[in-house]
């Protein structure tokens, strides 16, 4: 029998004896949903980034939809998003029958383009939503006053960037704590910087918002004390439908592993610091390459680490993403700009060259392995190994 040795992926999940422990706790002695550390997992993501309120929701996906469907964002209504993200983030505006306009992104953020938002704007526009690539802020003090000079709304797709934090006038700012945005999501899917299986939270300092998407999570229904206190003939089955909401609870033993999970963002963050800083300066020599770009006043958790690599006669993006393939690695490539996907050609027209910044990335772009549990030795082989793909092609 031949054994397959395991390939170096481009992201994993990190979890130790303590989240297991937590996990198990939650099994063992119950509730294992609907009860109160589901609460408890909510309401610390809102501690860690600073914003006031927090509620976990089974995935990132969930978050997204609820928060348009929060904002009454609905048929005949615009939101605009970059191209250069997971389908999941246009799709939510879809669910609610919305339309999406894609704006391209900065070449050098690889975030939605502020300069070029307004063009995109009109009477029915509702919303913009940013997305924080590989965990570098979009620029949302910019996308701000854009909202504001329109009356829209901000739902930011914090999915890479929980724990990432930017200034902005001396003053600091984590991604998530909604001093920018109306509405921040996250995703735990164990690619994520944390995890919880599959989760995801949504973030707001708006207490209204808060307490309506609440209440979507399970299906707009309420149990407040005064409608057990009427004096008429009523037990404890008694519940009422406010809006129409879905089921997109979150386990407790799920939460509780977020909650063990949260305590290790600023750990991970750091190794991957490490490695980034090793990578960029072995990388730094090869002329082939961009390296990821980050802004002055942004101090990223590096969700991914993305080279690019130059027009080239010799050999492109698929040579060198075959190469490492073909060796011991799985990479990827984030992503497939969501114009390019079957279902928004045939649906809406796109075509190549609707959104040429983000295309020629796309053609450019490589994500290689970047996780906090990637040893010394590996981050020295991955170096040596695409060290010699340039040496030797
Ligand atoms: C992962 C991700 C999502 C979706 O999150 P799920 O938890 O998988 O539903 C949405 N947007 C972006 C940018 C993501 O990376």
């Amino acid at each position: 029998m031949i054994l397959k040795k395991k390939k170096i992926p481009y992201g994993l999940h990190n979890i130790d004896d303590e989240d297991i422990q937590s996990v198990l706790n939650v099994l063992k002695d119950g509730p294992i949903t609907q009860g109160f550390i589901v609460e408890k997992f909510g309401q610390a993501i809102a501690d860690y980034t600073g914003a006031k309120y927090g509620v976990a929701v089974s995935s990132g996906t969930a978050a997204l939809h609820m928060s348009v469907a929060a904002l009454d964002i609905g048929p005949g209504d615009e939101v605009i998003t970059t191209p250069l993200t997971f389908c999941a983030t246009p799709n939510s505006a879809l669910y609610q029958g919305a339309k999406v306009q894609f704006v391209d992104i900065d070449k050098d953020t690889l975030n939605i383009d502020p300069s070029l938002i307004e063009s995109k704007i009109n009477e029915n526009t509702k919303a913009i939503m940013p997305v924080d690539f590989r965990g570098h802020p979009s620029n949302l003090p910019e996308i701000k006053e854009i909202a504001k000079k329109h009356g829209l709304r901000i739902i930011e797709d914090g999915s890479h960037s929980i724990g990432s934090n930017y200034s902005h006038l001396d003053k600091k700012y984590a991604c998530g704590d909604c001093m920018h945005v109306d509405l921040c999501t996250y995703s735990f899917h164990p690619v994520k910087h944390i995890t919880t299986g599959e989760g995801g939270a949504i973030l707001t300092n708006d207490l209204n918002l808060y307490e309506k998407i609440h209440l979507m999570r399970k299906h707009g229904i309420d149990r407040r004390e005064e409608m057990f206190s009427e004096k008429k003939r009523i037990g404890s089955w008694i519940y009422d439908m406010e809006l129409l909401g879905f089921n997109y609870r979150i386990t407790d033993f799920q939460a509780a592993l977020g909650l063990s999970q949260l305590k290790k963002i600023e750990k991970n963050k750091f190794r991957r610091n490490q490695i980034v800083k090793y990578y960029n300066n072995h990388f730094s020599n090869i002329d082939e390459l961009i390296l990821p770009y980050e802004a002055e006043n942004v101090d990223s958790n590096f969700h991914i680490y993305v080279l690019q690599v130059k027009d080239n006669s010799r050999y492109d993006r698929y040579d060198l993403f075959n190469y490492l393939q073909s060796k011991d690695y799985l990479p990827m490539v984030h992503y497939i700009p969501v114009h390019y996907l079957d279902y928004y050609k045939k649906n809406f027209g796109y075509k190549h060259g609707d959104f040429p910044i983000s295309e020629n990335y796309y053609e450019r772009a490589i994500s290689i392995p970047l996780y906090p549990s990637l040893k010394d030795e590996e981050v020295e082989k991955v170096v040596e190994d695409i060290i010699n793909f340039f040496k030797s092609n």
